[in-house]
């Protein structure tokens, strides 16, 4: 196999490497490690970043980088393939790489004469199941012992048949070989029956692997080509304990863990200020670290006066003004914070635990801590909301406005998307979901309040990818050839009506609780029992097919 890609070479001389790789062994396995986006993009997400050190620091792989618009020299030769995938609709990149590659973009149409295609991220942890086609290999769960797991196996298998490799690999906890698991539906359109591995000696589910330590990530590389430009990442916590029964980024990753900071958070910042001054403090919920206080005060030091500090997620009280005098005093000069809804009794139904009163003192300390903007995000078509709701987001956001005049506030608002192992995996889009966007731009722009709503398209894309089986396979093949809007997506499945679902049982059925779920042999944090009873907990009524 010859790779010969058509595009330029990365700004690799601007690069600073925080980490020293290894020189590979003259037998090693040679891999490439691809992001489906571009180098700035790609460069950007600090699990790309770390996945390739760890593989770069082992002797016995020789890894190349892979993004759409550039690349390290290529071996003549590839053992394995890997992708990074962060956001969904990048899969149509990675399919666009494949076929630059000359590797079948099935992983069924793959013989010896091709390597092996493995993925891993977010999207893929999530529910893998629409993209199950497309790889040999899916890495479920946190990286940090599950990567050098499947390295050591696939040296190991190094001289093993194809057929033997995958086999063994799905022996490893936290790998997942579709391939190795058949699925029946109850009808062509219907729902799924059942999922079980091709034989006895294949493990019947896939346990995504949870790492247990207080040594959490950090950037590996920074350069003046990310996204943020120059920017340090350092992850604060992972995971979050307020289990918003929507959060992928709770449910998904739970327990809620937080990095040392003796031992990992600060010699981790020193290292990367010592190269930069930009820092991005990352994490589902940072401020909810039980030293952040004290990371604060460290912060404040003198000799960080120029670092320019950014913070991924605040949760609203914990804002309080040494928080927004911080982030002023760094350049910083707004907040985000998600309410998820003005109404009490919504934010109540998705467990947010959060008072109005909350809300507004977060504003007034935002504003009192020399930050001119509040960003508040919420969401339209929660289960159970009511147009007496959305009347109630109006309200909240006129009340803030009185509150702290002068503080800019913007709400940003997205469509509800069910999420494959939370607790309202169950629930549809609302179809109302739309006019009630509408509604809340209607009422709030009139008001002088910034609202700025995400596409309605692009959550029920991002449904129908969340909620996905693996029949959706052909039908993504099929859409992207026809563009990325919604439409694209009705063409495609016109294209296979009557031999799969409809684009609505996915987006907008409510599915039965009692029903196989197409991720069910794929086992997240905590046991399906456990999500039903958070689900009958919110108390919006039974699920019916
Ligand atoms: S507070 Fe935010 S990150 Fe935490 S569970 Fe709720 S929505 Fe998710």
């Amino acid at each position: 196999m010859f790779l010969a890609l058509p595009v330029p070479p990365l700004p690799l001389q601007d690069e600073t490497l925080l980490f020293e790789p290894t020189a590979p062994h003259d037998d090693a396995l040679s891999v490439v490690f691809a992001f489906p986006n571009e180098y700035s993009v790609g460069i950007t997400s600090l699990g790309y970043q770390v996945v390739w050190a760890t593989l770069a620091r082992r002797a016995d792989l020789r890894v190349s980088r892979l993004f759409t618009d550039g690349h390290e020299p290529l071996p003549s030769w590839v053992d394995v393939l890997g992708f990074s995938l962060s956001w969904e609709l990048d899969y149509g990149n990675l399919l666009t790489l494949l076929e630059q590659l000359d590797i079948p973009i099935m992983a069924g149409d793959r013989d010896a004469d091709h390597p092996l295609v493995f993925g891993g991220g977010p999207v893929l942890t999530a529910n893998p199941e629409p993209f199950a086609d497309f790889f040999d290999i899916i890495l479920l769960g946190d990286g940090e012992t599950l990567l050098d797991d499947f390295c050591d196996a696939l040296v190991d298998l190094k001289p093993a048949s194809r057929t033997e490799t995958l086999r063994r690999l799905a022996r490893v906890p936290g790998v997942y070989v579709p391939s190795l698991y058949a699925v029946s539906y109850d009808s062509p359109t219907g729902g799924v029956r059942a999922i079980h591995p091709v034989d006895v000696d294949i493990p019947a589910t896939v346990q995504k692997q949870t790492y247990r330590g207080n040594v959490l990530s950090a950037s590996t590389v920074v350069t003046p080509h990310a996204a943020w430009e120059n920017i340090f990442m350092v992850e604060v916590v992972r995971s979050c304990p307020e289990m918003c029964r929507f959060c992928l980024a709770s449910y998904l990753t739970l327990p809620f863990r937080t990095a040392s900071l003796d031992d990992s958070l600060i010699p981790a910042i020193e290292q990367g200020l010592s190269v930069t001054n930009r820092l991005g403090l990352l994490g589902a919920s940072v401020t909810q670290h039980p030293e952040f206080a004290t990371l604060l005060d460290y912060l404040n030091r003198p000799q960080f006066d120029d670092v320019r500090l950014s913070i991924a997620s605040v949760r609203t009280n914990t804002v309080t003004p040494e928080l927004a005098a911080t982030l002023t005093r760094h350049d910083t000069r707004s907040i985000t914070i998600a309410i998820e809804s003005g109404s009490e009794r919504v934010r109540q139904i998705v467990n947010k635990k959060l008072e109005t009163d909350d809300i507004e003192q977060a504003a007034i300390n935002a504003k009192a801590g020399g930050l001119s903007a509040m960003k508040l995000y919420g969401m339209a078509g929660i289960p159970g909301e009511t147009q007496a709701d959305l009347e109630q987001t109006v309200a909240l956001m006129l009340r803030l406005k009185k509150a702290t005049p002068g503080l800019r506030l913007t709400l940003g608002c997205s469509t509800f998307v069910p999420k494959a192992h939370t607790p309202f995996q169950w629930c549809g889009v609302n179809r109302e979901a739309e006019k009630r966007l509408q509604y809340l731009q209607k009422h709030l722009r009139s008001k002088g309040i910034d609202f700025r709503p995400e596409s309605y398209n692009w959550s029920v894309i991002q449904a129908l990818i969340s909620r996905g089986d693996r029949r959706l396979g052909p039908v993504l093949e099929r859409a992207r050839h026809y563009g990325d809007s919604l439409g694209s997506y009705r063409r495609a499945f016109k294209d296979f009506q009557g031999q799969i679902p409809p684009l609505e049982y996915y987006v907008h059925a409510d599915w039965a609780l009692d029903q196989p779920l197409p991720w069910d042999h794929l086992l997240g944090p905590l046991p399906k029992a456990t999500l039903q009873k958070h689900f009958e907990a919110a108390g919006v009524g039974a699920v019916v097919v």
